[in-house]
């Protein structure tokens, strides 16, 4: 069998060499723990700090205003509930959207069985959130807007910083789930009027387990967990000094490569939509083709089983997926694709391509090689079944 194709990088990314070698040299040397106040904690004190310098100075954040966490999941938890609790002497209304990633949309929920109220913003048939709408969510007793910058299963890029400037001149905290967007786009807090932004290492090609959240000087967030004063009394715990040096070096690499890495990528995914497009007539793109993700390709093939696609692309050693990795297996048509109008049947046999570094010119035509024959017969043993 040829070389295995990975083509699932919105579900995580393998760790890169450069990658891999310093975590393996921070693992054996920097094993101090940053508290200590001796020679090999300080030494680990000095990297974290560096890391966060480094980390901090890649989204135009300052040095202070980044705090370490266990991945995107965590952030996303933290800004959203550390916000709202933190604040429910000024009301208690959360905004957010219906195609927000579960991290958000699941903490939300949470959050309004709790007695706190919530308006959920749905998105244009392009997966796209319509800031006026978002501007009229907006109550007085509003605290916080949460719209992610990046949607992790078509790619359509949010109007964030129109949502944020929004935000900002309603008096109302903006948070922003950059974790599809860091390394494929310029991230700048400040162009975003953003006041929290999420953030996460297994996506730009660094270790699972460890992210980061923005928080912008002067915004108060109650912490998920209590413990000791690490990452500002808001993340307690010792800090995974080896893992936050490896995030800060492949966000470093991921954000420098970026001007070569995008349209090399672009261009490989227009490739596979258009040899898709031209051998399967009846397959369409799910969100917007102007506004997205250089790496993310859905597509809906009628009137076959999206799962049953991916297996036999699996069984052809072709990695992709049908939506959000955290919700494959999940019963029902994906939350987003409802959330575009697009029905369940449809919704039910879209597939996501994200695309990477490692991928070739070869290998999209490897896939589009096999594609028209699996598409095919799947189509004719559902036409049988109806
Ligand atoms: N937010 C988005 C948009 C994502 O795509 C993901 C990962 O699937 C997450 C949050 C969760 O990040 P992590 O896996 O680091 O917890």
């Amino acid at each position: 069998m040829p070389d295995s194709i990975y083509m699932d990088c919105a579900a995580t990314t393998p760790v890169r060499e450069e990658v891999r070698l310093a975590l393996a040299e921070a693992t054996e040397r920097l094993y101090g723990n940053p508290s200590s106040i001796h020679t090999t904690g300080q030494e680990a004190k000095r990297v974290l700090e560096e890391s966060r310098e480094q980390l901090a100075g890649l989204i135009g954040a300052r040095h202070g205003e980044l705090i370490f966490t266990s991945g995107g999941t965590e952030s996303d938890n933290l800004a959203v509930s550390g916000v709202v609790l933190a604040n429910d002497d000024k009301g208690c209304h959360i905004v957010t959207g219906a195609i927000e990633h579960h991290a958000v949309l699941n903490c939300c929920r949470a959050l309004e069985e709790e007695g706190y109220e919530l308006t959920v913003v749905g998105a244009g048939a392009d997966g796209l959130v319509d800031p006026d709408e978002v501007e009229r969510a907006i109550r007085p007793d509003t605290v916080l807007v949460s719209i992610m910058t990046a949607n992790n299963e078509t790619g359509a890029l949010q109007p964030v910083a129109e949502i944020g400037a929004i935000a900002k001149e309603r008096g109302v905290l903006f948070h922003t789930d950059a974790v599809q967007a860091l390394g494929k786009v310029a991230i700048d807090v400040d162009a975003m009027n953003a006041d929290l932004v999420s953030l996460s290492a297994h996506k730009i090609y660094g270790p699972k387990g460890v992210g980061g959240l923005f928080v912008r000087k002067g915004t108060m967030l109650k912490p998920l967990a209590y413990g000791g004063h690490h990452e500002r009394a808001l993340r307690p715990g010792t800090e995974n000094v080896p893992g936050i040096a490896a995030f800060a070096q492949a966000a470093q690499l991921a954000v420098s490569e970026m001007a070569a890495s995008v349209p090399r990528v672009a261009a490989l995914r227009d490739r596979l939509w258009e040899g898709i497009s031209t051998s399967i007539p009846s397959a369409t793109r799910n969100g917007s083709v102007y506004r997205c993700l250089p790496n993310i390709l859905n597509v809906s093939f009628a009137a076959i089983d999206g799962e049953a696609l991916l297996l036999n692309l699996d069984l052809l050693g072709i990695a992709m997926s049908t939506g959000s990795a955290c919700t494959a297996g999940a019963a029902g048509p994906s939350h987003v694709l409802e959330a575009m109008g697009i029905e369940p049947r449809l919704a039910q046999s879209s597939v996501r391509f994200s695309l990477g570094r490692d991928n070739t010119a070869a290998e999209v035509e490897r896939v589009l090689a096999v594609l028209p024959d699996i598409v095919k017969r799947l189509g004719d043993v559902s036409a049988i079944r109806l």
